[in-house]
């Protein structure tokens, strides 16, 4: 690898594995991401998103593969990728009695930064988090949008290149979770790599590039655009009444994989579902349930993960590697 495209390529991840015992959490994971990028990683509790995450900051070993940060081995050289990364897990990790200019001197410290350039850090940090009217307040007085925001600058003091997000706006309101994502796509722009898991299928969508991952094996990585180009099929929207008993009875027809409620009206994944509609159309075979209206959609983020993780292979092309 020549040193430009280690710059380029922040993640090199080969045949990444690692079991516990019996139990196989990440089977031989393979990608790369490319700095500045915002990589959603997706899957279902226990796909294996925290063990990957675990081996990429070098907090337990792979069992098989290798990977690396800007080209410092994730496991090899454990103490120094450290120096590569921030990390916000998804809980408050910062010392409440602190203030928030104690809790920045504190990280910076730890991570060894000097004390010039700290203080000028910390100024730009207090900036960009905004956090500057609460320079002097106790962490455990700040509301949780603000503690994340302090949770943010604290990893981002000794100036990584790549920042992991556990679930960073879980619990957090609208408003809030706006305000995080604003200082995400403003790190994205500074040429920070941000590697964030996330259930939020809206915020799926702000990501450039997305990862599935089920039963410890990568599933997809593609844009949001082209993870929802990888549908075979259109998707078939139909109003009925009444609306629950439909849904239960849909959702154990042979010829569905599966129906989703949204807005009223119910979401139907089939594998040929314009042969179905006119079948319906002639014949509809629910004799208590009224037909109101149809129509075509475009999958959004939520059929992608739906179909992925729910394994509906006969919507979904080959591959959206
Ligand atoms: P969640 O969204 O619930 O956090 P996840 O995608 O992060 O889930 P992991 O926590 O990585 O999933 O777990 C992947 C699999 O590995 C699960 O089957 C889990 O039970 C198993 N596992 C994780 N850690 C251990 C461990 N220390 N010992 C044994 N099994 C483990």
């Amino acid at each position: 690898m020549t040193a430009n495209a280690r710059w380029l390529q922040i993640f090199w991840i080969v045949h990444l594995s690692k079991s516990f015992g019996n139990v196989h959490a990440v089977r031989h994971l393979s990608f790369q991401i490319e700095s500045g990028t915002i990589f959603g990683f997706l899957g279902a509790n226990g796909a294996g998103k925290t063990t990957t995450i675990r081996m990429l900051c070098g907090l337990t070993h792979p069992t098989g593969g290798n990977a690396t940060i800007a080209g410092t081995d994730v496991w090899k050289d454990r103490q120094h990728v450290r120096t590569k990364f921030g990390y916000v897990p998804q809980r408050f990790s910062l010392y409440r009695d602190l203030t928030v200019l104690e809790n920045f001197r504190f990280f910076g410290g730890a991570y060894g930064v000097p004390g010039a350039e700290l203080e000028r850090r910390i100024n730009g940090l207090l900036r960009l988090s905004d956090l500057q009217e609460k320079v002097n307040a106790a962490a455990g007085s700040l509301s949780g949008g603000m503690r994340q925001l302090l949770a943010i600058g604290c990893a981002l003091v000794h100036d990584p290149p790549l920042l992991f997000f556990d679930e960073p706006t879980a619990g957090l309101d609208p408003v809030h979770r706006q305000q995080i994502w604003n200082l995400l796509y403003d790190l994205s722009n500074e040429g920070k790599t941000i590697f964030v898991t996330t259930h939020y299928m809206d915020e799926v969508e702000r990501c450039t590039e997305v990862g599935f991952i089920d039963s410890g094996r990568l599933l997809a990585k593609a844009s949001p655009r082209a993870l929802k180009s990888s549908f075979r099929v259109r998707l078939l929207e139909i109003d009925v009444e009444p609306l629950m008993p439909a849904l239960v009875r849909l959702r154990n027809r042979p010829e569905l994989l599966g129906v989703s409620l949204r807005s009223g009206s119910l979401r139907l994944y089939a594998q040929e579902p314009e042969k179905l509609m006119a079948r319906w159309r002639e014949d509809w075979p629910f004799k208590d349930l009224r037909l109101l209206g149809e129509r075509w959609v475009e999958p959004d983020m939520e059929d992608v993960f739906t179909a992925y993780s729910q394994g509906y292979d006969g919507v979904l092309k080959e591959s959206a590697s």
